[in-house]
Order: structure tokens, then sequence, then C-alpha cells
């Protein structure tokens, strides 16, 4: 029987020892306590395995010695370990003091019994298999200690009670395991004690209870705690969750399955069609059941509004020897995010007021299209609302909104599925559309009824638009130079509210360059001198010399010499013309007061004014001052001007001629017969000579009547005591004609072409 008593006591003590060898390899910080409480339960056990393996009372007794301080050292560890195994802050250190006084008190008192026999007597008993045990005669120390142990032991046990009570139920089975082992080893203790049974089993129970401390402590991996955080986090989660077990039934479904799908328990079974095949996957539902393979996709639900966007991601799931067990669905509901992305996006390309796509948009638009198509033909075309500024000022800002919207609205009416719009900027629209699909006339006539039907409505502006029609000729420019080009094409009808679509060319677009180019570089070249004047000679009728028409040429550096057709009317459109009259007038001047003394001072130079002249600057004073500075009579001073320059704003610019006129220049009427001129004008025409152009003559069908007409002219002209000019003599029987009719001056080609100053110079000389 004592044999078997100390198998069992060797037993335990070498699984405690494994224990304690498992324990130091671990790197849980409660391994310390683990080690220091298993090392002190070795302690009783070696105690126990010398009283069981001697015969001899004085071992025996050394034995009993090291079973009570040990179990007392185990009490004390035990204390340790639970403080930190259940979270508690350290004992305080009086606490501590009182417990280490209390035992050691204990142990010294067990130790004292060697001499004062207060706790135990060894008592000799014959076991039944006729071995000799020795057993514990309790005296009151050794009742004592019982009680210290106890009380002891009822502590540890409420400190994992109090944890039991206070922890959620998760980590109920972490406390719940040790403290029944505490309850089970001093049950046993006390049962042994009580009974008075020769051979104390209740160390096999200590020993037992060491085991399941490290085990708790240090291998068990909290299971069931584990599971449960999975499931309340899997629970809980934002995204839905949803598991088919392998014949493809859905076997668990989270809470946001519930929220976003409609899954619950009840109808579990359902899942597959509550998702639906765009989120399911097509892989899902052709195989019936079985997952083959991972998959990740991005999936849009419902339409308009309520479209919803989900991130799935299926995983398959696998045993270990790779049997499919299930597949498990996640799907996260990213619609908010991607509807702020959208709507970012869309505020970024497109225009705000009319919703349509912005030009930065349009011209990524445009550029795909031309890559996807280059062989299609296809117009630009920029719509351009007249005066809209004017609008915006005098009807407001949401009156010329309400405009733009109107215009937006007749854009999409007009276009098809291929056309590509947007609102260029402003008060422009561009369209990108095939050449089949609008011609320039649809284009008028679509344009025309919007601003008819616009008309009606409230507002009763009438708003012009103007579009530029360009043909996509070469493909490879950028799209905002297509635009440019409409924009060119508009310019040319800017002003013009009779003609709306202005199809674009490439002669218009080199005839704007040039414009450009000549208004750019006027300045340059009047300083440099590349602008200077020809002089036409004019010649009485006896064939003598009396003056020159002066005429402006421009020696232009790369585009060589320059007739005035070249860049007067371009310089008259914006008024620039003023710069260059003025320099030529001064040049006239100069060249007047250089023949000042010589025999050429009676000769005249005419100068041609350009009705712009009278609108930007006082003609009169600035001729007036020429003369001074140049001390010139004004009477070699001709100016030529034109019916224009009467007709528009007469009386004002009448005025001024009279005023020049009584300063005592010449004023002549130029080009006289070619224009509107009336009769009626010309009594009230405050000139001194009449110019006729021959070139009146020349075009005719009715020679004989233009003759006539001629004749008539230049007779008036002498009975209001005017002097008649004839310009444009080509021919010797031209100048014969009119030397009949009575004209009095006379140059053409005839006698010379306009010419450089020194060779007209020669001429007079
Ligand atoms: P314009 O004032 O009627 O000038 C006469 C034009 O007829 C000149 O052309 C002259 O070269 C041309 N001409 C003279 N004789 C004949 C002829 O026998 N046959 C033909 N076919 N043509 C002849 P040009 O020099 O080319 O000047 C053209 C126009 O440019 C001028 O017409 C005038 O309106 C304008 N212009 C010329 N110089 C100036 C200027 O300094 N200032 C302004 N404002 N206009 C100018
Ligand atoms: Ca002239
Ligand atoms: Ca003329």
């Amino acid at each position: 029987m004592k044999q078997m008593f100390l198998v069992e006591l060797s037993v335990m003590t070498v699984l405690i020892l494994l224990c304690i060898f498992r324990t130091k390899r671990s790197r849980k910080k409660i391994a310390h306590s683990v080690v220091v409480v298993l090392l002190a339960i070795v302690i009783p056990l070696l105690g126990n395995i010398v009283i069981a393996s001697s015969d001899d009372p004085v071992i025996c007794n050394a034995g009993y010695q090291l079973f009570l301080i040990g179990t007392n050292l185990v009490i004390f560890t035990l204390i340790d370990f639970t403080l930190q195994y259940c979270a508690y802050p350290p004992l305080k250190r009086i606490s501590r003091v009182i417990f280490t006084a209390v035992l050691i008190g204990d142990s010294i008192s067990v130790f004292l019994n060697n001499i004062f026999m207060h706790c135990y007597l060894l008592e000799e008993q014959t076991l039944e298999t006729g071995e000799i045990y020795y057993v514990l005669d309790s005296k009151p120390g050794h009742l004592i200690h019982l009680a210290i142990s106890a009380v002891l032991l009822v502590f540890i046990a409420s400190l994992y009670l109090w944890k039991i009570f206070k922890s959620p139920r998760l980590y109920l089975e972490r406390y719940l395991v040790i403290f029944l082992c505490i309850v089970f080893v001093a049950l046993c203790e006390y049962y042994n004690v009580l009974m008075d049974r020769t051979i104390d089993h209740s160390m096999v129970g200590l020993a037992i209870g060491g085991i399941l401390v490290y085990f708790f402590a240090i291998e068990y991996r909290q299971l069931f705690l584990k599971m449960a955080l999975h499931d309340l986090l899997v629970t809980n989660m934002s995204d839905a969750v949803i598991f088919f077990d392998k014949d493809g039934r859905a076997i668990y479904a989270n809470k946001a399955a519930g929220s976003m799908f409609g899954i619950f328990r009840e109808n579990l079974d359902q899942s597959a069609q509550l998702l639906g095949e765009d989120i399911t996957g097509r892989t899902f539902l052709e195989d019936g059941m079985q997952v083959r393979s991972d998959f990740r996709i991005q999936s849009e639900v419902g339409a308009g509004n309520d479209k919803r966007f989900y991130d799935v991601t299926c995983q398959r799931m696998e045993d270990r020897r790779g049997n499919y067990v299930g597949a498990l669905f996640g799907i996260k509901d990213y619609t908010e995010v991607e509807q702020g992305r959208r709507e970012r996006l869309f505020r970024q390309t497109h225009d705000q007021l009319t919703g349509m796509v912005n030009k930065e948009m349009f011209i990524d638009l445009v550029s795909q299209a031309l890559n996807q198509e280059p062989d299609e033909d296809y117009v630009m075309i920029l719509s351009d609302i007249a005066d809209f500024k004017i609008i915006n000022d005098i009807y407001g800002r949401e009156t010329g909104d309400c405009i733009l919207l109107g215009i937006a609205g007749s854009i999409r009416a007009l276009a098809n599925e291929r056309t590509i719009y947007c609102r260029w900027g402003g008060d422009q629209f561009a369209a990108f559309a095939r050449k089949t699909d609008i011609t320039p006339r649809m284009l008028e006539m679509k344009i025309r009824e919007g601003m008819r039907s616009g008309a009606n409505k409230s507002f009763k502006y009438p708003v012009v638009v103007h579009a530029g029609y360009y043909e996509v000729s070469e493909k490879m420019i950028p799209v905002s130079v297509m635009v440019d080009r409409c924009i060119m094409a508009i310019a040319m009808v800017h002003d013009d509210y009779q003609r709306i679509v202005s199809v674009y060319d490439e002669e218009l677009r080199q005839k704007r360059l040039w414009e450009q180019r000549i208004n750019a570089e006027l300045d340059d070249a009047l300083r440099e001198r590349q602008i200077f004047p020809y002089l036409q000679p004019q010649y009485s009728g006896e064939n003598e010399l009396t003056g020159a028409e002066v005429l402006v040429r421009w020696q232009h550096p790369s585009e060589g010499f320059l007739a005035p057709y070249r860049f007067i009317p371009i310089l008259e459109k914006n008024g620039m013309i003023v710069k260059v009259d003025e320099h030529i007038w001064e040049e006239a001047c100069r060249i007047l007061s250089s023949w000042k003394g010589t025999q050429k001072e009676m000769l005249h130079l005419s100068v041609n004014i350009s009705p712009k002249d009278f609108y930007f600057i006082d003609i009169y004073e600035t001729f007036t001052k020429l003369v001074e500075k140049y001390g010139l009579n004004p009477g070699r001073l001709h100016l030529e001007i034109t019916e224009t320059v009467v007709m528009n704003d007469a009386s004002e610019n009448i005025r001024t001629i009279n005023r020049l006129r009584e300063y005592g220049f010449i004023v002549e009427m130029d080009d006289f017969g070619s224009g509107y001129s009336s009769l009626n004008l010309l009594r009230d025409m405050p000139v001194d000579v009449l110019k006729i152009d021959m070139a009146f003559l020349g075009k005719t069908t009715h020679p004989k009547k233009a003759e006539t007409i001629l004749n008539n002219i230049i007779e008036l002209a002498h009975q209001l005591n005017m002097i008649s000019i004839a310009e444009g003599i080509e021919l010797k029987n031209q100048l014969d004609m009119l030397k009949q009719m009575g004209c009095n001056v006379f140059q053409g080609y005839y006698f010379a072409k306009p010419m450089p100053l020194q060779d007209f110079e020669k001429l007079a000389a």
C-alpha cells in the first residue's frame, strides 16, 4: 500500500517537474509565478515521499516537517500567483507583512514541535498490508496550522469568486476552473483530516491542483473566449458576413447582413436569392453549390438614386485535406464613399449651372472620340451670345442664367448620343459632332428657331446667338485650337445680327492671322520707317505737273512691298489708320517744306483722310498745327475726303471741313461717283475739288450713258465753282475725252504710277 502511494507521489512529482520544465520555456509574464507555485508544491510532495518510503520515525518526522512547512509555502506562493492571474494590484505592504508573519510563525511553530510536541506526535500504525506507517496525532498547534491554511485558502478562493462575479461571462471559465480546483484540494485535505485516514492522499489533489494551475496559466488558450470574441466581432461587424455550407445553404449571417440585405435567421435559406447574382457571382449560382475559386468583385446594385455599391469578397473554405467545406462572403457597402467620389468627380468635370461637362472634360472626350474613330468626318461648333455682358448688366445675372439654361436645353435637344457638348465657359457652348449629323444650314435653322421661341417667353430682349462652325480638317491639332477656329469664324459675323452661323475656312484664318500681324507690327513699322509715302503726279490740261497725290506704302521686312489694300482696310477697322495717316501727313508736310524756295514750291500735295480720322482725332487741330510747324501755305496741302465723311454725322464733319477751308486748305471729294453720290449731296458738299475715278466708267455696260453722266458732272462742278480732277486715266482717248469735257486736272498710269519721292523730284526738276 505504501508502495502504491509512493508510485502515486512519484508520478505526481515527475508531472510537476515536467510542468516546471514547460513553464520555464514559456514567455508569459505569469510563468515565473507558476514556477514558484510548482516548486513550492514539490516540497510537500517530497515530504510525503519521505514519509511513505521510511519506517524510521525520525525520518518520517522530517518528512512531516517538510510537508507542513511546504504547504505553507504553497499557500504563500499561491497568493502571489492568484493576484497576478486575476490581475489584482499587488498586496499592500502591511497585508504582505501579516501574511508572511503568520506563515513564518506557523512554520516556526511546526519546526518547534521537535522540542515542544505541541503540534503533533507521530503515531505508529500498522497498515492492512502489515507495513508500518507513521501518522499524525494532532495537537492544538496542528489545528492552528490547519485553521491558518483554511483561512488563507478561503481568502484565495474569494479572490477567484470575486472575479467570477465581476467579470463578463466570457471570462468565467478562466477563474472558475482554478476556483473549483482550490475547493477540491481543500476538501481533500480536510476530508482526510476529519476522516482520520491513515494515508493522506490530499497531496495528490494538491499536485493535480498544481498541474491545473500550470495548464490554465500557461497552456490553455481560452478557446471559448476566443470563439466568443470572434462571434462578437463578426456579429457586430459593419460588413455583411454570410457563410454558405458545402451544399450552398447559408448557415450563418451576421447583423449587417440583416440590415443590408434583409437576411435574418428565419430566412437564412433564401440568402443566395436575397443577395442576388450581382453579389454572389456567377460561379456560385451556376455551379449550384460550390464556389470554384476565391473572388472579389465590385458590384453595383439597383439604379438611379437607390443604386448601392458593394465590395464583395468570397473565400472558398477547405479543410486540412482540401475538401470544400463552404464559402464565406464578406460584403462591404461603400455606397457613401462612392457617391462622394462621384459627386466630387462630377463637380470637377461639370459646369454647375447647366450640369454639362466642362471645358477640360470636353477636351478629354473629344480627344477620345478622335482616337477611337479617326476616319470619321467631324465638325466643331461654338455658340456665343451677342452682348451677353450687357444682358447680364441690364437684366441681372438671374436672367443671364435663364438664357444660358435655355441654350443648354436646346443643345441637349439637338444633340444625339454621339454628340459631345459642353459649356465652354461664360456664354459659350461647344459641340463636337459628326459632319453628317449637322450642317451649317441645319444649325442656322435650329438657332433661329431657338431665338424665336426664346423671345416668346417672358424675356423680351432679343437674344442673338452666333455660332462658329469648323469642319475638322486637321485632326491632329489640339481641341482648343479647333474651338479657337470657331471663335475666329464668329468674330467675322460678330456685329452682324443677320448672319448667325459663320463657317470657318482656311482663308478666313489666314486673313485673321494677317490682321493680327498688321496690328501687332504697325508701331515698329512706323518707328523703323518701313511705312513711307509714294507720290503720283497730277497734270493740268496743258500737261504741266501741278502736284501729286500722296499714297502710303509699306516696305515689310519679310512680306516685301505692301500696297495699301493689304493693310489700310484692316487698320481702318480698329482706327489704327490714324497713326498711319498722321505719319503720312507729316511726311507730306516735310516734303512741301523741303520744296520751299525751289521751283517745286508751286506744286501741291494731296493727302488722303480716312473717315475714321474724323472720329478719332481733331482733324482741324492736327492740320493747322502741321502747317504751322512746317511754315507752309495751307493751300499747297490738298485734303482728300470721301463721301462717307459728309454722310455720317454730317453737320459736325461739315463744320470741320468748312473751318479747314476757311483756314486755306483745299478740300477734295475723292472717288466721286463711285459710291452713293447724289446730286443733292453735291449741293451741300463743302469741297473745292471733285475727284472722279475712271474706274467708275470702265466697269459700266453702258459706256455712252456713263460718258453723258461724266460730262454732266464735270459741267455741274464748273457751275458750282468746283475744280474737277480725273484719276485712273490709263489711255490717251480717256484723257482726250476728259479734256474735251472740260476736266481740269489729270492723274493716272497714263502719266505715271505712284513713285518714290526721289523719282518724283527728278520728274519735277
Ligand atoms: P485712292 O485714294 O483712290 O488712290 C488712288 C489709287 O488708284 C491708288 O492706289 C493709285 O495707285 C491707283 N491708281 C492711280 N492711277 C491709276 C490708274 O491709271 N489705273 C489704276 N488701276 N489705278 C490707278 P493705291 O496707292 O493702291 O491706294 C489705294 C487706296 O488706298 C487709295 O485709293 C486710298 O483710298 C487708300 N490710301 C492710300 N494711301 C493712303 C493714305 O495715306 N491714307 C489713307 N487713309 N488711305 C490711303
Ligand atoms: Ca485718294
Ligand atoms: Ca480716289
